[in-house]
């Protein structure tokens, strides 16, 4: 067949707001399979495109008849179907045009390098597949166990293992067994954050050949995003381990993904299309036929309920592994009732003892604080100023070593006055504790005692002041590990993932905070934390009788804390559970979130309460049935929690549905009419508009 013109039709990122799943159509002089990379003319700019579909027909618009010339074709194999599908997937689902989506999956080398650049990287990369399986320790018999089921059933699999349960280690034998079986096989290995855990790189590296496995994370230089992205696109990387960002690599023979620390909620991604790198996975591996794998000690509470197993219709597979492999108990919980110590105590005297024995003894202790900095707010005695953001709802915390007040959600930054700003007292002075201000004080505490060794005791800190410099948090990892650091301060960062071979102790110094938010999410997101914190204890089985984990409360008959003590996370999330039930929240019902921002909250809510009354007012306009408006619950508009940031005022209006369909339909027909009343002269004050599908914050 001949024809002197092909029309194309090729996804390319056009700005935001461009309408969802719309492709710009060129031509091109023969058809193009659908995946292959191009370079297309968009305005003045030669941008990159995914080539969606070519056709022959003429097509009758005259826009059309206008179209340009596809510029070049990228000297790469086409993106495979799987791979586009969960693009137009994720587009539909997350609200977002299908370009945008694409153009966000792909490395930006691949946006910026011109053909003749790319050939020259192309042409250095390796092509041998290099695959060393090394032999794994003998599983254990909850392991092994896993292991079969995982052989033998589909999935999607929730691996509910204790941490240390050694579910790496199941991670890494299930994805031998797949990649042995099928000498193309790729793995994908997600996990919440790459730089906190650099031993699990040389982890995976170690267990199948440098060479079979790529990284991909914002950490790397654009460079070696490139090539791990190319070598995964040529099916010569075999595994994957990444971050969120990774469920969107093209693996060609993807054959399982794992999602470690299922729970975490940075698999949501928060800009952009606002994706849930969780939840892309279950679509995934359906639609690629690959196996899912889901793990935690303390899951979701969405992965916990798709996973029961007492009601028909449990869609996970779950296994469960409570024991610990190589390590001893799960340490003793205690509850300090911070009622019956002094006021202002920050290190209740019985936790002060049982530091001190760990240092006599030679063993470390971690002591988790929440907030960075010196003190959250500096104060006036006299007037009663404090030290907000000019520019946010929030105030701008205190910062002791270089005596500035920054704003951690504008990021301003300004040296301390010398005086309160409103009446001139020169009393200004910090309240609220800081990992900062911990650290002093620890060591006012305790910094004259001496380790066995002799040598003084060494108190650390890390958090995202300590480790904002390439190296800084390696550096003080390795610390750590070597035994230099016995008491480390920090923020959840400490609590994460770390094997720490020496900690006996773990405290959490004040984590009442999280009991009480309007976040309906932040008891599970504390309970998960304390597990992991109390994960970080007695890792070592010799040590493992004296390892316990110190919760300071003032309310220790707390259910999240009752249920940590028996480290009993079903009983937490039956209890949590029957709650959103009875409250009628996720995973219940679904939910969305229509978000505006302007100069004036007056200006924001007002566009939000105009898309509320068009839908409530005329649902038949905007393709909707009364049938699907029963469903489907349009909250009042109202200021986000952080109300103001950088000057911007945000809005939101909560749309929920106990079916997610009518919520689809809902977002979809809202799409149409957001676009027409932005153009409305009323809305001009308007800065942006966006959905938020499934959010994480309410
Ligand atoms: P998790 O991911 O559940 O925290 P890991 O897989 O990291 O657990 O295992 C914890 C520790 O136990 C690691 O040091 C690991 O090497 C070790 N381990 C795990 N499984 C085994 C096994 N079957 N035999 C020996 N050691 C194991
Ligand atoms: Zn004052
Ligand atoms: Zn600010």
């Amino acid at each position: 067949m001949s024809a002197d013109i092909h029309w194309v039709d090729v996804a390319v990122q056009t700005p935001a707001h461009s309408e969802v799943g719309t492709w710009l159509t060129y031509t091109h002089p023969f058809a193009l399979p659908a995946g292959t990379l191009v370079r297309v003319p968009l305005g003045s700019r030669e941008v990159l495109g995914v080539v969606w579909q070519s056709h022959v027909d003429k097509p009758d618009t005259l826009e059309l008849i206008k179209a340009r010339a596809i510029a070049h074709v990228v000297n790469l194999p086409p993106l495979h179907a799987e791979w586009m599908a969960l693009v137009t997937f994720a587009a539909r689902y997350y609200q977002r045009s299908v370009g945008e989506v694409a153009a966000q999956a792909l490395p930006p080398s691949l946006h910026k390098l011109s053909p003749e650049q790319m050939q020259r990287r192309l042409s250095k990369l390796s092509s041998d597949v290099a695959l060393h399986i090394q032999t794994a320790p003998q599983a254990s018999t909850e392991q092994a166990q896993a292991l079969d089921t995982l052989d033998q059933q589909q999935g999607p699999f929730l691996l509910f293992g204790n941490t240390g349960s050694g579910k790496t280690e199941v991670y890494l034998q299930a994805i031998a067994r797949i990649l042995q079986r099928d000498d193309r096989a790729q793995a994908l290995l997600l996990v919440p954050e790459i730089n906190l855990t650099p031993q699990l790189l040389e982890r995976v590296q170690t267990r199948f050949g440098t060479q079979a496995v790529v990284s991909m994370h914002s950490g790397l230089t654009p460079a070696q995003r490139l090539k791990s992205w190319v070598l995964a696109h040529q099916g010569v990387a075999r595994i994957v381990l990444g971050t969120r960002m990774a469920i969107f690599a093209s693996l060609p023979h993807l054959r399982v993904i794992v999602v470690d620390e299922e729970h975490d909620p940075s698999y949501k991604q928060q800009e952009g299309a606002r994706y849930s790198a969780r939840d892309l996975a279950i679509y995934r591996g359906k639609a690629q036929q690959a196996k899912v794998i889901l793990g935690s000690a303390t899951p979701s509470l969405e992965s916990w309920y798709h996973s029961r197993a007492e009601v028909e219709g449990g869609r996970y597979v779950r296994l469960h592994m409570p024991s610990r492999v190589g390590m001893g108990r799960m340490p003793t919980i205690r509850r300090v009732d911070m009622n019956h110590q002094p006021r202002n105590t920050r290190i209740s005297a019985p936790l002060m003892q049982a530091l001190q024995e760990r240092l006599a003894r030679g063993e470390q202790s971690l002591l988790l604080l929440n907030r960075r900095g010196y003190a959250p707010v500096l104060q006036c005695a006299d007037c009663g100023w404090k030290s907000d953001c000019p520019q946010c709802s929030a105030f701008r915390v205190f910062h002791k070593n270089d005596r500035s007040l920054r704003c951690h959600h504008c990021g301003l930054t300004q040296r301390v006055p010398p005086a309160c700003p409103q009446c001139g007292n020169p009393d200004i002075l910090p309240v609220g504790l800081g990992t900062e201000q911990l650290q002093e004080h620890v060591a006012e505490l305790m910094g004259h005692l001496k380790r066995p060794d002799g040598r003084p005791v060494h108190i650390a800190r890390m958090d995202a002041d300590t480790t904002q410099h390439a190296g800084q948090l390696q550096a003080q990892l390795a610390q750590m590990h070597a035994g230099d650091v016995d008491i480390l301060i920090g923020t959840q960062m400490i609590a994460k993932g770390h094997d720490f071979r020496r900690v006996t102790l773990v405290a959490a110094l004040n984590p009442d905070n999280g009991l009480f938010s309007s976040d309906f999410r932040a008891p599970e997101r504390l309970f998960a934390l304390l597990m992991q914190a109390a994960g970080r204890a007695g890792r070592q089985a010799d040590q493992s009788q004296q390892a316990e984990m110190w919760v300071q409360t003032h309310h220790p008959d707390h259910a999240v804390f009752r249920h940590l003590k028996a480290h009993d996370y079903p009983a937490f999330a039956q209890d949590e559970l029957l709650a959103r039930e009875q409250a009628g929240l996720p995973p219940f019902v679904h939910q969305a979130l229509l978000r505006a921002d302007a100069r004036t909250q007056e200006v924001a809510q007002a566009l939000l309460r105009a898309a509320q009354h068009q839908l409530q007012q005329h649902p038949t306009d905007w393709g909707l049935t009364a049938q699907v408006m029963d469903a489907v619950n349009l909250y009042p508009p109202v200021p986000m929690s952080m109300q103001r940031v950088a000057n911007v005022e945000r809005s939101q209006m909560l749309i929920e549905s106990p079916s997610r369909a009518h919520l689809h339909q809902t977002l979809f027909a809202l799409q149409q009419l957001m676009h027409q009343l932005r153009k409305q002269p009323q809305h001009k004050g308007v800065l942006r508009w966006l959905v938020d599908v499934d959010p994480q914050a309410i």
